[in-house]
């Protein structure tokens, strides 16, 4: 569905009143609008270039891509999460250029999410691009619903998806650990 962009800035402005703030108080004033445009830049996020692969058929390394800060919005408080994302698979037959899995990363995290679905739909995205049905993902994230409300907890909370030989042989998956915490 398309953003209903003076929809938003009617929300903002009725969520002001529904606080008790005064939304044409000068101060505030602009805030409805703002309201609005930082929803539509973050549902209307797009990016045509996250899938461009190149043949290399005769390679068949570990790539990973690690320590990716995104920041996504948890979809049961719509209130944003940060989560750093390690990425990796094993090639088989394409490559993904460098900058693709960043891109693969912030694509699926803008949306509303959970940090498990994100998780598995890098997964997914890598897996579709590559063809290598060995992908691993693993995400730290820090969310604002559990850190600046209910039980106001400072945390990490970790999730991982595991595909393939990451999955089935404990060599493959140490070895992405490796890499991870020491590369
Ligand atoms: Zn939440």
């Amino acid at each position: 569905m398309p953003i209903d962009f003076e929809r938003l800035e009617e929300i903002g402005r009725e969520l002001l009143l529904a606080i008790g703030q005064d939304p044409n108080d000068e101060s505030i004033r602009e805030t409805p609008h703002r309201f609005a445009k930082m929803w539509r830049d973050f549902i209307e996020y797009k990016d045509d270039n996250a899938d461009k692969t190149f043949p290399e058929l005769r390679i068949n390394q570990l790539v990973v891509v690690k320590d990716m800060p995104v920041w996504s919005m948890c979809e049961h408080h719509l209130l944003p999460f940060q989560a750093t994302i390690s990425a990796g698979y094993i090639a088989a037959g394409r490559l993904l250029g460098l900058s693709k899995i960043g891109r693969i990363v912030k694509l699926s995290a803008h949306r509303l999410q959970m940090q498990e679905r994100l998780v598995n739909d890098i997964a997914d995205h890598i897996e579709k691009a590559t063809g290598s049905l060995s992908v691993a993902v693993l995400a730290s994230g820090t969310h604002t619903c559990m850190a600046m409300r209910g039980i106001e907890m400072p945390h990490k909370m970790i999730s991982s998806e595991m595909r393939g030989a990451f999955r089935d042989e404990p060599e493959a998956r140490a070895e992405f650990f490796q890499v991870i915490n020491h590369g």
